[in-house]
């Protein structure tokens, strides 16, 4: 029999506070549902944020050896994945680009077709720059006035843009660093302080100038109401009451994520559950519900179309520079080198020299070993003809200060899978594991660019040493993998993101992801959870008694 609304601990379970589970906490408690999100990373504050990336335990996310920062790699055979963990999701540890892809990408992908998407997509996207405080990027820094020269030089230089960003930055006539009531919420939000251009933003900002998840879509939500639990991982979700569809509610089983024992298992009722776990933790949630039975009905899709957008990091280092290239915005401009590939100036702050130990002399050639082999060639001949120029590239110290990153992105389509398997590593339990062609590790037009940028700066080209010893990419913008379309035969979710063979399960994040955006994807995730929820009905006894934001 289904039990009354009122029997359950909560109306919805959201699991994950990134983009799309933040937006879904605060437009459904807006509705008037008693909502809960579970997070499994930590709430962040400027007071417990690490001063420098040698304070490792604050910045990685490994709880099992005792790392219990906000920022996570995981290594899979094809790509590296970079993503954040915390309550706010990837916004404690992103560089704040907000940038809106290109009409095209609505064409292609399992989405074309399920929705007028040009037509109702802008509306989506201004909600979703007004409540992240999205703006163009007033602080041009020593890196973004190179990239400008270097553009200008290759002869695109009519490309370069600033990026919009979501960060606080000064009015006219206001310093950097100034404490401001809320600039964004008629002063329902909390104060924020204007950036300084530190270039922080990706060591988490502890200015109070960047616009992360818990200062808008969380604060607001759990000033409604909102019940946040951190430190708290999601491993089961059953449907409740014997309906198989799900349409008595689940039951959502939870632990701490950071204890090593005494994991303190708790469980909670509700209506209805929006996953939102990021592409990979929804993936990896919804393969081990389906494995072990407690959502059996889910699609066989899920895992397919794993996107990234062909992302590859080179840099420049210019030990001699008078400039400190660490200052400005994480990511502060960005040019198109051809149609499809996309640069943008990136940068560390002071103190985050601990990079340096993945970056080395750039390198071309083939992938595999006679790439790593024209590597050890190059660094050979480089030490014995210029050991103090070679010293000074490689040494740590002073790596933020006189390094620029050149992140390239390429919009052409191709994707990986993701299984769900035993390896032969590991085969005592199953675990994610990648299929399917290989990413390119770099973008030769990008080499030839970062070696442009080298000689105008008087610096040295970098390439990133496992990018080379591995042949593996990295990525920080993994999309995909609970793709949207028309039936569960073709994706996981449908064109308002219910996911197949069951009631009032959403999932609100990059997995839905159907296409490869060609630019960074934080505003598309929010834009389309803002659209997502709007369909959702307002909870019938509290229409029009709570705020929208
Ligand atoms: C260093 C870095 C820089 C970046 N810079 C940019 C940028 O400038 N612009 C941009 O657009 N994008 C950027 N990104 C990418 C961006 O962070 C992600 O695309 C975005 O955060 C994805 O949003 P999401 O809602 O899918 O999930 P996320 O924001 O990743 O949130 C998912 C949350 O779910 C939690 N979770 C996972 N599994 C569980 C579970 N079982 N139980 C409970 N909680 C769980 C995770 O801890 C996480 O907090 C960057 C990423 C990185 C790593
Ligand atoms: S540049 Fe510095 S002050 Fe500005 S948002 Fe980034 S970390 Fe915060």
């Amino acid at each position: 029999m289904s039990r009354d609304g009122n029997q359950l601990d909560f109306d919805f379970i959201i699991v994950g506070s990134g983009f799309g589970g933040s937006v879904s906490a605060l437009r459904l408690v807006e509705k008037g549902y008693r909502v809960a999100v579970i997070e499994m990373g930590r709430r962040w504050t400027a007071e417990n944020l690490p001063k420098t990336s040698w304070q490792m335990h604050r910045w990685f996310w490994r709880p099992g050896i005792a790392l219990r920062g906000f920022f996570n790699m995981r290594f899979f055979r094809h790509v590296t994945i970079l993503h954040g963990c915390a309550v706010g999701g990837g916004s404690i540890t992103y560089a704040c680009t907000m940038l809106r892809p290109l009409d095209k990408v609505w064409d292609s992908g399992s989405w074309a077709r399920l929705e007028d998407w040009k037509q109702v997509m802008p509306a989506h996207y201004d909600e979703a720059s007004r409540m992240l405080g999205v703006t163009t990027n007033k602080i041009l820094g020593p890196a973004d006035k190179l990239l400008r020269k270097v553009a200008e030089s290759a002869g695109v230089g009519g490309t370069f843009y600033r990026t919009n960003v979501a960060i606080f930055q000064a009015p006219e006539g206001v310093q950097g660093g100034v404490t401001m009531p809320d600039p964004y919420f008629g002063g329902e939000g909390p104060e924020r302080a204007t950036c300084d251009g530190c270039g922080g933003c990706m060591m988490g900002c502890r200015k109070n100038a960047k616009n992360t998840l818990d200062k808008n879509y969380l604060y607001l939500a759990e000033k409604r109401g909102l019940k946040i639990f951190a430190e708290t991982r999601v491993v089961d979700v059953v449907p409740l009451d014997g309906a198989e569809d799900g349409s008595c509610g689940y039951r959502v089983t939870a632990e701490k994520s950071t204890a090593f024992v005494m994991k303190q298992p708790q469980s909670f009722t509700c209506r209805g559950v929006v996953i939102a776990a990021s592409a990979l933790g929804s993936m990896e949630l919804l393969f081990k519900l389906k494995d072990k039975k407690s959502l059996p009905s889910l699609s066989n899709m899920i895992g397919r179309y794993v996107r990234t957008n062909s992302e590859s990091l080179i840099g420049v280092r210019v030990p001699d520079t008078q400039d400190d290239l660490s200052k400005g915005v994480a990511i502060g401009s960005g040019i198109y080198i051809d149609e499809h590939t996309h640069i943008e100036a990136v940068r560390y702050p002071t103190g985050l020299d601990s990079m340096s130990a993945w970056s080395t002399i750039l390198t071309g050639g083939r992938p595999g070993p006679g790439r790593v082999a024209l590597w050890l060639k190059n660094l050979v001949v480089s030490s014995v003809l210029h050991p103090i120029r070679t010293f000074r590239i490689m040494q740590p110290f002073g790596w933020a200060r006189e390094s620029v990153i050149l992140l390239c992105m390429q919009a052409l389509d191709g994707h990986l899978d993701m299984r769900w398997e035993r390896t032969w590593l590991w085969p005592f339990r199953k675990s994610l594991v990648s299929r399917g062609e290989r990413i390119p590790t770099f973008i030769p037009a990008a080499n030839k660019f970062a070696e442009l940028f080298a000689k105008i700066a008087g610096g040295t080209a970098m390439s990133m040493l496992p990018q080379i010893l591995f042949d593996i990419p990295g990525t920080a913008h993994c999309l995909g993998g609970c793709v949207m379309a028309d039936s569960p035969q073709r994706g996981v979710v449908d064109g308002r993101h219910r996911v197949f063979g069951y009631r009032n399960m959403y999932v609100c994040d990059g997995s839905v992801v159907s296409a490869n955006l060609g630019v960074n994807p934080s505003l598309t995730i929010t834009a389309l959870a803002e659209r997502a929820m709007g369909f959702i009905p307002m909870k019938p006894e509290t229409r029009g008694r709570i705020r929208r934001a």
